[in-house]
């Protein structure tokens, strides 16, 4: 719960505020631009919201805040059709609810009849899993590597879900998943549902892409806004860049119009605008050295 009498000064004046114990996740920047920006290690509020859309937006910030860093001076009902899992497109849903031991890491729900997937893990949130339980239920959990793990085990107890991660990042609370992907081979879920191993930012990084339509990449891809381009971190990148850059040549081979990122900013671009964001992206990688680079946060 953020506290008034640890609000930031750079938030400008108005209900909503940001509080010291931001730790610059950067997940309200880019779920609420209009009210939410960044600084150098903290976000502030740059503008209060004022229309409905822009509340409702700031409100959806605040659920997702993985601290509890964002507040209003005035006590403010929740938007009553807000809603976590929130939709993005289709079937495929935001889950919110970021928890810090992921470092604020986005996690998205697919609901199909085929069974619906959680692909990476939110806080175990009681309005969370209310609505999955509504939306029925949780089959599936992909996890795309170590870092974005949160409370994969609370949800598989509470859903009974079948975990899938690669191996080589089968470590701490991930051993006990169910499914471990070994080698650098696509690997089929099921008909919808493909595993594709992309090494780089960890051993273990994978990406799962949907229906050839939705690649959900953890933190081995995102949409940069400086850039106006799809990006990889550079500057978190654990394992070997060089191999990241190898991995990122290999999605060439697939079709898709959604980056679904764990940190970053998502896109969807027509297919074709993709792939050209994607070889750019590669280019640019190739120009930036090789070997590891442990500067910031995962
Ligand atoms: S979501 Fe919370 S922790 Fe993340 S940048 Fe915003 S205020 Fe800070």
């Amino acid at each position: 719960m953020a506290k008034s009498s640890l609000r930031l000064a750079e938030n400008v004046e108005g209900n909503f505020f940001v509080d010291r114990t931001c730790i610059d996740c950067s997940t309200c920047n880019w779920l609420a631009p209009e009210s939410f920006s960044g600084a150098a290690s903290f976000s502030f509020v740059q503008r209060q919201p004022s229309s409905p859309a822009a509340i409702r937006q700031a409100q959806k910030a605040l659920i997702s805040c993985p601290v509890g860093a964002i507040g209003t001076e005035q006590k403010t009902s929740i938007d009553n059709e807000l809603r976590f899992p929130d939709l993005i497109s289709e079937n495929v849903f935001h889950c919110g609810y970021h928890s810090e031991s992921s470092f604020g890491a986005t996690s998205y729900f697919i609901q199909r009849e085929a069974g619906n997937v959680m692909v990476d893990s939110p806080r175990f949130a009681g309005a969370l899993v209310k609505q999955i339980e509504q939306m029925g239920g949780l089959d599936i959990m992909f996890l795309t590597h170590r870092d974005d793990i949160a409370d994969h085990q609370k949800f598989a107890d509470h859903f009974g879900c079948e975990r899938f991660i690669h191996v080589e990042d089968a470590v701490s609370s991930a051993r006990s998943v169910e499914h471990k992907i070994a080698g650098g081979e696509p690997f089929e879920i099921d008909d919808e549902l493909l595993v594709l191993p992309v090494p780089g930012h960890t051993r273990g990084s994978a990406c799962l892409l949907y229906r050839e339509s939705f690649l959900f990449t953890g933190d081995h891809l995102a949409w940069n806004i400086d850039a106006q381009n799809l990006r990889a971190f550079r500057t978190a990148c654990w394992y070997d860049w060089s191999i990241q850059t190898i991995s990122m040549t290999t999605l060439q081979n697939y079709t898709f119009e959604w980056v679904l990122p764990g940190h970053g900013r998502r896109i969807n671009l027509p297919t074709a605008e993709m792939r050209k964001s994607l070889e750019k992206c590669i280019k640019w990688m190739g120009k930036t050295g090789s070997g590891t680079a442990i500067e910031q946060v995962s």
